[in-house]
């Protein structure tokens, strides 16, 4: 191979597990909950971890492994570890890393269960949080403690499509030494990188568009070598690997991932701008529309507007659950980042169970669908959404 640089989506798509003798193109599966050695000094070497080498898939496994280098190469992170799902991702890159006393400053406009964490969870363990507006970074600063030790945010955020500035987030951590965690799950990799603007640690859902098809559910943590080193220590005495059936399909649907997102933020984009102006509507929130309040901002740290478009119905509640029952083509559910369009009501799902206080404070009205923008041709996307529109008025 010459030394030519190459560019990360290349180097992603072409980065493999070392071929067996069988010289197979595609990578297998690697179906085994152990693996074996050559003999006893081999083994005592890979225990002692003086000898790399897979021992055990509790605590590692060559397609997990792959997994991890691709999403490690598409972040510019050191290390990687990936878990069985997004919650577990964060979860354990908050609990490999915090103690008893410790204390996270968070954004508000979180992920429903990473809020639960926060509130029910983390207590128990004697951390603590206090919630800053995602939106308002000149606040942040004064909920910094003395036993401040992270900074947790998601951007952009859902369903309300909230914006943290990223630059002033690392700059603020590396003022206070603050571990920087960032849920890029919305962005993606290919959209947002936020390792550039000194995160230092990075997780994503990958059951949303990195499997992309709504098949599996899957998480990975990315980030600095010496955290990522306490979050595998962490993960291999609890137990949170992902399996190696989906790490396998999880690592070739990243292959897929730089053009699916390309088409994911046109038909987004364009169906947001189709939906300026719809008689039906308060207001479309979309980072790439001339409207979108920070649009500057998400335009600084994401290449892209992403794939989800929020929009908010006149009618409230009401207005809500006619739109979703009109819907013809378009799937009802509470996914997204699937190649098929998905619509939410998160008023009476995904945010039910929280008061109308609280939902206004996370930047959800009762009118608000959101919508995952998915790979179908854009105008049958754009009939459905303003077909159902119309039976709203
Ligand atoms: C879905 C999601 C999660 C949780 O991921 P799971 O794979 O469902 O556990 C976390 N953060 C964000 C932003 C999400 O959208």
């Amino acid at each position: 191979m010459s030394k030519k640089k190459l560019h990360p989506h290349t180097e992603m798509i072409r980065l493999q597990s070392e071929r067996s003798q069988n010289r197979e193109h595609s990578v297998p599966l690697y179906l085994t909950s152990s693996f074996t050695f050559e003999s006893a000094a081999q083994m005592e070497g890979m225990f002692k971890e003086e000898i790399k080498g897979n021992i055990y898939s509790r605590y590692s496994n060559p397609n997990v492994s792959e997994f991890v280098q691709k999403i490690c190469t598409l972040e510019g992170a050191e290390n990687g570890f990936a878990t069985t799902t997004g919650m577990s991702a964060v979860f354990n890159s908050i609990a490999a890393l915090l103690s008893q006393g410790d204390h996270i400053v968070s954004t508000n406009a979180i992920f429903g269960s990473t809020h639960q964490i926060l509130k029910q969870v983390l207590p128990r363990f004697g951390i603590t949080h206090t919630y800053v507006k995602s939106d308002e970074p000149d606040t942040w600063e004064a909920a910094i403690q003395p036993n401040t030790k992270m900074f947790l945010c998601e951007t952009p955020s859902n369903p309300g499509l909230r914006i943290v500035d990223l630059k002033k987030a690392g700059e603020l951590c590396k003022a206070h030494n603050l571990i920087l965690n960032v849920d890029n799950c919305f962005a993606t990799p290919i959209i947002q990188q936020p390792i550039k603007f000194g995160a230092n640690i990075v997780t994503h859902s990958a059951t949303k568009f990195i499997d992309g098809q709504g098949r599996i559910l899957g998480g990975v943590i990315a980030g600095d070598a010496e955290l990522i080193e306490k979050v595998i220590f962490f993960a291999r005495h609890t137990g949170p690997i992902i399996s190696a059936f989906n790490a396998w399909l999880l690592s070739k649907s990243l292959e897929t991932l730089p053009l699916r997102m390309e088409k994911h933020c046109f038909n987004a984009k364009t169906l947001a701008e189709r939906l300026v102006g719809n008689k039906c509507l308060n207001q479309v929130l979309y980072p790439e529309l001339a409207s979108f309040k920070q649009r500057e901002i998400a335009l600084q740290q994401m290449s892209k507007g992403g794939a989800l478009v929020s929009i908010d119905l006149k009618g409230g509640i009401e207005a809500g659950v006619t739109f979703m029952n009109n819907i013809e083509m378009c799937s009802l559910s509470s996914n997204l980042g699937d190649s098929r369009t998905i619509v939410t009501h998160p008023a009476t799902s995904t945010h039910s169970k929280l008061s109308k206080e609280e939902r206004s404070a996370a930047g959800i009205t009762d009118g608000m669908i959101r919508i995952s923008v998915g790979l179908e041709y854009i105008d049958d996307i754009y009939d459905d959404i303003e077909q159902a529109l119309a039976k709203c008025r």
